[in-house]
């Protein structure tokens, strides 16, 4: 009797109390609610000193071609899955005429479904868009999706590393020559038109997190290999701008991941997982534009992989965390904007004599064999095998609010860890695969580690080998420098 009287008078209270709750809770939880649904930036009027344009344009190859990414393909293309495209975002933080400036800084942000940025390409087009619409080259960031399932495009004719990694045949090396130069116009009519479509807009940041990418380093008893390594460190952020009209309406929304994009390897133009989430994102939003920029993900692979459908629910997995940030309501950002680029200098490691050379030519395995043969042909025509990689670093400052940190090559996930932790103040973004593609960039630990981005893969580059262990500190000086120097002209 007194058990039961025990038992029922703590039933009777959780229940009072929890009308008590709901009733304290309900109000608060749907305006909270309500916040979420109608989310975008805060209707400031300081800040519409935005305009962006936007322009985008297919680059799938209109023949089969061979595609980029994976040696051991031994056909061309069968098909696409869906098409690649080429997007660009210009933004302009409108003029400070206290400073005289007569038009604002602008930023113009290039995506492309492609597996990277050739250097010739970066050198090109920063050129032509300096000519014909006043860009200079600091305010041009390309950056590409990395996807394992597009079209050679770095057979140019002025490549030291000629048609010898694929192996084309004439007519091969004809088309990706080909879909070069029709590449080249079609970014440079497309970085015209975003800037001629500069209009009114708000800027916010939000971010939420993707759990796919996992770091693909193993330790073995045959060194550092290719593949799943839970323990490993990772960059789950999903880093979001997003750009919504003065009425508050989303226009666009410009996503990063640090992951490989390499959940496919068959035969068909696709964009993978990258490629499906920038689809699956502008068909929930009609009207909306977005952009895939490429993390740090050198050193990172989706898991599991290997199928369409893996692709499809990797591409619906960051499409989802983009969806969660945008849920909530965007730090807004203000301008100005300052933008820089600058080289740094990296180091080899002392490279192989020619006598080693002249043997490891002798290889069995034919892409040491090809390597060799690159590297002597080098020695013969400039006498000397390079020792230094001029390596492009920019970094985009928006007002007080972020940091953008542009990095060139396969960058391991190291640097945007490391860069995140170190660089106080505003938000940081770190983005790897930008404006020169030119193999993996690994940390100290990973170059010592040895392994594929350590330096194994430079033997599919016209590079020499592995960077000298100066290269962490040189390229984490720079960022801290221009950092410096870009927050230090905002707040003159
Ligand atoms: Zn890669």
């Amino acid at each position: 009797m007194n058990r039961q009287t025990i038992i029922v008078l703590p039933i009777k209270s959780v229940i009072l109390i929890w009308i008590m709750l709901l009733c304290l809770i309900g109000p608060a939880g749907l305006s909270h609610l309500k916040a979420a649904e109608t989310p975008g930036t805060t209707a400031n009027p300081e800040q519409e000193k935005w305009k962006a344009g936007i322009s985008t344009t297919v680059i799938t190859p209109e023949q089969s071609m061979w595609m980029a990414g994976y040696a051991a393909r031994t056909k061309p293309s069968e098909g696409k899955v869906h098409d690649l495209h080429a997007k660009a975002l210009a933004l302009e933080a409108c003029p400070e005429r206290s400073r005289g400036d007569e038009q604002g800084t602008r930023l113009v942000i290039v995506t492309v479904d492609l597996l990277g940025i050739p250097r010739p390409l970066r050198d090109w087009l920063e050129k032509q868009v300096n000519q014909r619409y006043k860009l200079p080259p600091e305010s041009l960031l390309l950056n590409a999706s990395h996807t394992h399932c597009g079209p050679v495009v770095k057979e140019m004719e002025d490549s030291i590393y000629g048609d010898s990694f694929y192996g084309l045949s004439p007519e091969q090396i004809q088309r990706s020559r080909q879909y070069m130069k029709t590449l080249q116009k079609k970014l440079l009519s497309l970085v015209g038109q975003a800037i001629e479509n500069l209009a009114p807009v708000r800027l916010g940041y939000t971010h939420a997190r993707a759990g796919f990418a996992m770091n693909r380093r193993l330790k073995t008893e045959r060194g550092y290999v290719i593949s799943a390594n839970p323990d490993g460190p990772v960059d789950h952020d999903v880093p979001v701008l997003r750009i919504d009209n003065p009425d508050g309406k989303l226009r666009a929304v410009v996503f990063g991941y640090a992951c490989h994009n390499t959940t496919l390897s068959f035969y068909k133009f696709c964009g993978d997982y990258a490629g499906f989430a920038q689809i699956y994102l502008e068909e929930a939003h009609p009207g909306v534009t977005a952009f895939f920029v490429a993390g740090c993900g050198g050193d990172q692979n989706p898991y599991p992989r290997g199928t369409l459908d893996l692709a499809q629910q990797h591409g619906r997995a960051l499409a989802n965390g983009v969806e969660a940030a945008l849920l909530w309501r965007a730090s807004p950002i203000q301008g100005p904007i300052r933008v820089v680029l600058e080289t740094v200098t990296l180091d080899f490691a002392k490279p192989p004599g020619r006598q080693q050379l002249q043997q490891q030519a002798q290889s069995s395995d034919k892409y040491e064999r090809r390597h060799a043969e690159v590297l002597l042909k080098e020695l013969e025509q400039t006498g000397k095998i390079r020792t230094e990689y001029p390596y492009l670093v920019q970094v985009i400052q928006f007002g007080d609010d972020l940091t953008m940190v542009a990095l060139s090559g396969e960058v391991v996930v190291d640097y945007s860890l490391r860069l995140k932790a170190e660089l106080a103040g505003p938000t940081v973004w770190v983005a790897g695969y930008s404006n020169d593609v030119f193999g993996y960039l690994p940390s100290l630990r990973v170059l010592q580690e040895g392994g594929y981005e350590g330096g194994g893969a430079m033997r599919y580059t016209n590079l020499p080998g592995p960077f000298a262990p100066s290269v962490e500190k040189r390229v984490i000086d720079k960022v801290h420098e221009l950092v410096n120097k870009v927050r230090a002209a905002k707040s003159k």
